[in-house]
């Protein structure tokens, strides 16, 4: 497909709305509601560089869905971000939150911005305007941060502490993923890769494929790649090839992720682990394996190499890393798909527990938290793979549906103002 041609992630989000819509029978008004976002605001605001100048920076807040409760979703700092992909990411949080059942609906954020020649100052100074101009939607009860792309902890730290001076007092509930000092809940930061490793569980215990060495790939070795080969490798695989955005590397006899971490911190990339051969992204994506983990941007899986990816279980850490004309492909070649608004949910449940915590200002410990977890994926994942296997939809399909049909309900329940 050319560039021209290529679909917007919003373009995609509607399509598998409409996919999901249309099986259930969804009726028209409710579909014009929910397949467009509730409240979009785009900011152009100014930061002071070390150097004195003014740079200028567009960044975006998204709303798709409050019905259920306060927005929620990440801020991504990223030089491709658009109104398109954070519309597309808004509405996948709705669906997210719905598909494990947390009161939340679906908001998402981002700032155009290559963070990685900032300085620490010019980071902050970025992140606190952002969290100004964005300021008039944000709040415990009204719309709730957390970290995404090239977003983390300080970040969110930042962020909670320039809404709590406007407001006089701290206000630790207006975001999540927050440093365990300031309110952040024990299990957060490993919670989305560990939601991963649960789904994949849950998925090879169904297709009665044993994990203990089977061949896995991981794709992006950020928070969400680095924690799902961690607790992958715990579960018994072998992981043999990890990329960056630098590119990829490949041993078929795997690949210590703990070892691969520390070599990270020294320097800064996967690409010259010693002892591995080097692949690209795209080659990546088409080792033999039995599990991929997507893990890094959208639209990675597509109708140009869907057909050349054969793992029995693709795990979407990732949010849209496969397209619609990849899914049917998938589907086709009995490749079973744990979709992201399922696979990566885990970071959103963790967020809602580290909301409710704050709130109450009574907080659980790690195991507590992690059997939580548990308990939500593994019945969640359930409740959609019953939903599949009895429809013989794909797993994301169902999702939608069961999401789409909770998201329904509570809008019906409420009724149109005024
Ligand atoms: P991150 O910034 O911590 O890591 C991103 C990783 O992807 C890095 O290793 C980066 O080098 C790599 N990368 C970037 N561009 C790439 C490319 N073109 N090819 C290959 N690798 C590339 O981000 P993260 O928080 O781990 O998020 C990754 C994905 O997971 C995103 O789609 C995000 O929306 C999704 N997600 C994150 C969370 C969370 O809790 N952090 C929760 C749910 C979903």
């Amino acid at each position: 497909m050319s560039q021209a041609n290529k679909k917007t992630p919003y373009e995609i989000a509607q399509e598998q709305f409409d996919l999901a819509a249309e099986f259930m029978g969804l009726e028209e008004d409710l579909r014009a509601i929910l397949r467009v976002p509730k409240r979009e605001l785009t900011v152009n605001f100014p930061v002071r560089m070390d150097d004195g100048t003014v740079r200028s920076f567009t960044g975006y807040r998204v709303q798709h869905n409050t019905t259920r409760g306060p927005g929620k979703g990440g801020i991504r700092y990223h030089p491709g971000v658009s109104l398109d992909e954070v519309r597309a990411l808004a509405m996948w949080m709705t669906w997210k939150c719905a598909v494990v059942n947390i009161p939340f609906g679906g908001a998402k954020g981002g700032v155009i911005v290559d963070p990685t020649p900032l300085s620490l100052r010019e980071l902050e100074n970025l992140t606190r305007r952002y969290a100004t101009e964005i300021s008039p939607l944000i709040g415990a009860d009204g719309d709730i941060p957390a970290p995404d792309v090239n977003t983390n902890q300080q970040i969110m730290a930042w962020l909670m502490d320039t809404i709590s001076m406007h407001h006089g007092h701290l206000e630790s509930a207006i975001t999540t993923g927050k440093p365990l000092g300031l309110g952040g809940s024990l299990g957060r930061s490993d919670a989305t890769g560990r939601g991963v490793s649960f789904t994949v569980a849950q998925a090879a215990k169904f297709l009665e494929l044993d994990l203990d060495d089977a061949p896995t790939v991981v794709q992006g070795f950020g928070n969400v790649g680095s924690v799902s080969a961690l607790m992958l490798h715990e579960l018994g695989c072998k992981i043999i090839a990890i990329s960056d955005v630098n590119g990829g590397i490949y041993n078929p006899n795997g690949i210590d992720p703990h070892a691969l971490i520390k070599h990270i911190k020294r320097t800064r990339t996967v690409v010259d682990y010693p002892g591995c051969d080097r692949v690209t992204n795209d080659e990546l994506l088409e080792l033999k394996c039995d599990v991929l983990v997507p893990a890094a941007l959208e639209e990675q899986i597509t109708g140009a190499n869907a057909d050349r990816i054969r793992p029995k279980i693709i795990a979407e850490g990732a949010n849209g890393p496969t397209t619609p004309e990849a899914d049917r492909i998938l589907f086709a070649n009995n490749v079973m798909v744990v979709p992201d608004i399922l696979c990566n949910a885990g970071g959103v449940t963790v967020s809602y527990f580290e909301w409710v915590q704050d709130l109450q200002s009574f907080f659980w410990d790690e195991d507590e938290i992690n059997k939580r977890l548990k308990l939500v994926m593994d019945s969640s994942f359930h409740a959609v793979n019953d939903r599949a296997q009895a429809h013989r939809i794909p797993l994301r399909q169902a999702a939608n549906i069961l999401a789409i049909e909770r998201v329904a309900e509570a809008t019906r329940l409420r009724g149109i103002y005024p």
